[in-house]
């Protein structure tokens, strides 16, 4: 098993929680928790840490939200299942993604396009010993309910950011002014040579003018900080986020 080094900021009630190449957060309401997202297949053990280093413990999470369903944000919500019953809730796009009924991600195919980029290489390898090759899926994913507020601890707001994937969303947690921004806008990534808000590199976007269109609502979004699917918090104006990660769209290219 993984023992992963922990890094966990935390806004108000909301935690960004960063463990090797992945990231998740968590979101509190008294002792009820929101996960949202999970890491790779190998981090389940670090997600039940996480909950454990903020001061709850694994039953108290009453809702799981997935921003899409890659690997690398799933995997470990797949090994959390099978010990929680609880609901998994998604765009509706997102589900059948989720079920596998079919797969939007980065084909093995497709990895050379990245493995000039400086810390490729290495992340290929961290990524694989995390379980990527493994894959993952989740046979009980839901969508959540249209307009407004769930009913999950945190009250949270889904953001369609539909793009990186068909059925990709982002997460308002109103009472920390935090986006949980999954891959829709990230600040960093082992593939990227810059640091602060910017687009995953080209090749792991299903669609690329989506993708950037989507980020009109980050912009608009009522919050002053990103917890993002890739890189460390960022706190300021998303609008000035969205311009920059625009700015430097040329990025998006491998
Ligand atoms: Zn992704």
């Amino acid at each position: 098993m993984t023992t992963a080094a922990l890094s966990i900021t935390q806004i108000e009630n909301t935690h960004l929680v960063r463990c090797g190449h992945a990231n998740w957060v968590l979101v509190e309401e008294g002792a009820d928790l929101t996960l949202i997202d999970g890491g790779y297949p190998a981090n389940g053990t670090d997600v039940e840490r996480s909950i454990e280093q903020i001061g709850h413990q694994l039953g108290d999470v009453r809702a799981i939200l997935v921003t899409h369903a890659h690997v690398d944000h799933i995997g470990g919500i797949a090994d959390i299942v099978t010990r929680l019953q609880v609901p998994v809730l998604m765009d509706p796009l997102e589900v059948p993604h989720a079920k596998r009924e079919y797969l939007q991600q980065l084909s093995p195919a497709k990895v050379p396009l990245l493995l000039w980029r400086r810390g490729a290489p290495k992340w290929l390898l961290d990524v694989i010993g995390a379980g990527a090759l493994k894959g993952a899926e989740l046979p009980r994913a839901q969508a959540f309910a249209a307009g407004g507020a769930l009913d999950v601890p945190g009250r949270i707001v889904p953001i369609p950011t539909h793009g990186h994937t068909d059925g990709h969303s982002a997460y308002l947690v109103p009472e920390a002014g935090v986006i949980a921004s999954g891959d829709a806008l990230v600040t960093g990534h082992a593939t990227s040579s810059v640091a602060g808000p910017q687009f995953l590199v080209c090749p792991f976007n299903h669609d690329r003018g989506a993708t950037d269109q989507a980020l009109d609502n980050i912009a608009a979004a009522p919050a002053g900080a990103l917890f993002p699917g890739h890189g460390p918090v960022y706190e300021g104006s998303l609008a000035a986020a969205v311009e920059q990660a625009r700015a430097g769209r040329t990025r998006m290219r491998p």
